[in-house]
């Protein structure tokens, strides 16, 4: 039987680095995993966001996603981030299914264009204290949870984040704003105790925050 201590997050495309840096702030050296033999060292994975057409093509190509699977049903708990979520939904509205590991219905890019991306502050009492910043990046919205899975967030008429007992889905970014508090709670579902007092990593000002005046050059 595998020993499952350690956390990874798949190294294939999108979010790696910010899901990296934000465990590394808790005290935790996760694996960057491209390999399917690193599955067997893993209490838990990140699949990160990015693009899911582009990360379940990846999968494929590599052969990853059997192994991937089979790590899970032997106790490799997942957490899907956006693109990872969408991965790992047991339905989709509008695309085929991928992985199929967690039963929740998502809709792709939910809420529109990449322009319609938006930062919102939410209270997840069962993940953080107080409320935190969430980035939401041409995100899914979970439409529906099945038996087994508990929202952790609702927001108007969709579930933002949930989970069962071995998954986790978030439709936004938890990597991209300071709170590790989401980091945490995955880290702890995993069986990997967090010491560190730390519950932010100061991150670089958002993309969307930086809107300045350009002046075009004289000549
Ligand atoms: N829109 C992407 C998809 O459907 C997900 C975006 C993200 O991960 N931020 O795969």
């Amino acid at each position: 039987m595998a020993t499952r201590n350690k956390i990874g997050v798949l190294d294939l495309q999108g979010g790696v680095h910010e899901h990296v840096y934000h465990l590394q702030a808790l005290g935790i050296e996760p694996v960057k995993v491209k390999d399917a033999e690193q599955f067997n060292e893993l209490a838990g994975i990140i699949l990160p966001g990015g693009e899911s057409t582009c990360l379940i093509r990846l999968l494929n190509i590599f052969e990853l996603a059997p192994q991937l699977k089979a790590a899970h049903a032997d106790g490799m708990k997942i957490w899907g981030t956006c693109a990872g979520a969408i991965l790992i939904a047991h339905e989709i509205t509008n695309d085929k299914p991928q992985l199929d590991l967690m039963d929740i219905t998502v809709e792709r890019n939910a809420f529109g264009y990449q322009l319609d991306s938006f930062n919102a502050k939410v209270e997840v009492p069962k993940v953080a204290d107080g409320p935190i910043d969430l980035t939401f990046i041409r995100a899914p919205k979970i439409v529906r949870v099945g038996e087994g899975v508990a929202p952790l967030l609702q927001i108007d008429d969709y579930v933002a984040a949930a989970e069962s007992e071995h998954c986790l889905a978030t439709v936004f970014h938890p990597e991209l704003t300071p709170s590790l508090a989401f980091h945490k709670y995955f880290a702890e579902k995993c069986g990997i105790k967090i010491t560190t007092e730390t519950m932010e990593r100061p991150v670089r000002t958002s993309w969307m925050k930086l809107a300045r005046i350009i002046q075009p050059v004289k000549k």
